[in-house]
């Protein structure tokens, strides 16, 4: 991206030098310069140059533009045009230059972000994730993943209907998000009824707690339940690993493998009667099945 930026400021550089021949008949002729407007008006239509970019483009056009008026002695309008011309072209660029970075910066946002519940998807979420996951292996830090799945969520949408579904995804989306409140933790919708949240935690036993909170914050939501097959109220079901540092070599684990270590807690988790939480560490019969992508040694 880089690269193509410096051609392209080449480009209108060398551009800029070979209306030179023009100003000079601009200079001798004394009349507006007509091509030197349209090549505000592209540079102006094409909002790609940051401040100091266009500052750099319109100098360079200012700077060769004055010598050649200079040597050629042109009247003081050519100075006032040249002069007006170049601010008006670097003030309007730099105007709409912001406004497209405005909304690049807004789909961006809304490219990561889950249009249902407004908390990351899973796009945005896992690019987090890595990022931080990253950064607790760097810095030695533990680093847990939870894998969060409503329970009987088809039974409360077949009794209740999909837009009260939506409004109980929406609450927990939130109670989850509140429940990790630590800057550096990352949640998101992973997809359907299913969220993933992950954190740097202090201790094994500091994660375990976690799970165990979450189980609870989520049924004192006292969201009625569509039969009374686990609880009263709406329940999740929990799958959970926990990054160890220094267990095994760093290059065996990634955000990934992580992943798919809580989820298969989380399937444990479901067989083992739901509102429940499993950790993948404590589990010696989840490796057993095969959980890792990645042998680790
Ligand atoms: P389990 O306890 O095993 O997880 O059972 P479950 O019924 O929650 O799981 P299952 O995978 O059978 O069903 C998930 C349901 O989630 C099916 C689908 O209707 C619902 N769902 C997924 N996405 C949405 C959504 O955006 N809105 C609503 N209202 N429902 C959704
Ligand atoms: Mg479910
Ligand atoms: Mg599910």
């Amino acid at each position: 991206n880089r690269k193509i930026k410096i051609i392209y400021i080449c480009f209108w550089v060398v551009t800029c030098l070979a209306l030179v021949p023009m100003y000079i008949g601009n200079a001798i002729a004394n009349s507006i310069n007509l091509d030197s407007i349209l090549y505000f008006a592209v540079l102006v239509a094409v909002p790609i140059f940051s401040f100091y970019e266009a500052l750099f483009v319109y100098a360079v056009y200012l700077v060769s533009n004055l010598t050649v008026l200079i040597i050629y002695g042109a009247s003081i309008s050519s100075y006032v045009f040249l002069c007006a011309i170049t601010v008006a072209g670097f003030a309007i660029s730099y105007i709409i230059q912001g406004q497209y970075m405005s909304i690049v910066s807004k789909l961006k946002e809304e490219v990561n972000t889950d249009y249902l519940t407004k908390i990351s998807n899973r796009k945005g979420g896992i690019e987090t994730m890595k990022t931080v996951f990253e950064m607790c292996k760097f810095h030695s830090k533990m680093f847990a993943v939870y894998m969060i799945d409503i329970d009987h969520f088809k039974d409360y949408n077949d009794k209740f209907g999909h837009s009260k579904g939506d409004k109980v995804l929406i609450e927990v989306a939130n109670s989850i998000k509140q429940f990790f409140y630590q800057p550096t933790a990352v949640v998101f919708r992973m997809g359907g009824e299913e969220f993933t949240a992950c954190c740097s935690v202090n201790s094994k036993l500091d994660a375990d707690e976690c799970a165990k909170n979450l189980l609870l914050a989520i049924e004192n939501l006292k969201l009625e339940a569509a039969y009374m097959r686990v609880s009263r109220y709406i329940t999740v079901s929990i799958g959970y690993t926990v990054y160890l540092p220094g267990q095994y070599p760093d290059e065996y684990i990634s955000e990934k493998l992580l992943v798919e270590q809580a989820d298969k807690a989380l399937y444990k988790a479901k067989r083992t009667g739901r509102n429940v939480s499993v950790c993948y560490n404590d589990d010696p019969t989840l490796r057993e099945m095969g959980v890792v992508t990645r042998s680790i040694p």
